[in-house]
């Protein structure tokens, strides 16, 4: 398969990505990262190995899109996290945003958990699928309508583990 993304060019992304929410936070304060699983596991590892600040990990699991590659729009929790979110700064850890359905969901949920700040940390977006307005303070790469695999991101439980990110041509 042919790279959209390059594997280094995603490692100096997120280097930078990681630069730029330390220096968001006041110096000292613990960040806590939410991964969702399992899109996101890849770009969660990388992200905090990046970071020197404190940083503490959980993970929720979420699923939108069955074995397809277009989003039902149903969002089905399938995994809570381990520990509360009570006046945490919290950062949502996501693969891709393509319609938003799903981090809408979940910024929704998790702030009812009275968490100290609530942001989202996205490697991918698809801007032009948008359905809802959702607010994602930090964006790796902004890419056009394509399914995409690789670096974490499935079609049918394949590809995860590719270190670059390319588009299914099926
Ligand atoms: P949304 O709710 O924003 O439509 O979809 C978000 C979820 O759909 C992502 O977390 C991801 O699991 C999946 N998704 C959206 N676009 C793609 C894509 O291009 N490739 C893959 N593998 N998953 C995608």
């Amino acid at each position: 398969m042919n790279a959209l993304l390059e594997s280094s060019a995603i490692q100096s992304r997120v280097r930078e990505l990681a630069q730029e929410i330390e220096g968001d936070y006041p110096a000292g304060e613990e960040i806590h990262l939410v991964g969702v699983l399992k899109g996101g596991f890849v770009f969660m590892a990388d992200l905090i190995r990046s970071m020197t600040t404190r940083v503490s990990v959980d993970f929720i699991a979420v699923s939108s899109y069955g074995a397809g590659t277009k989003s039902s729009g149903e969002v089905r929790f399938q995994k809570d996290l381990d520990t509360s979110l009570e006046d945490r700064h919290v950062i949502i850890v996501e693969d891709i945003v393509d319609t938003g359905l799903t981090l809408k969901y979940l910024q929704d949920v998790l702030r009812q958990r009275a968490p100290r700040s609530l942001k989202t940390a996205c490697l991918l977006s698809k801007p032009s699928r948008r359905k809802v307005e959702v607010p994602v303070e930090y964006i790796g790469f902004t890419i056009e309508d394509r399914f995409v695999v690789g670096y974490g991101l499935d079609f049918d439980e394949k590809y995860r583990n590719l270190p670059y990110i390319a588009v299914l041509n099926e």
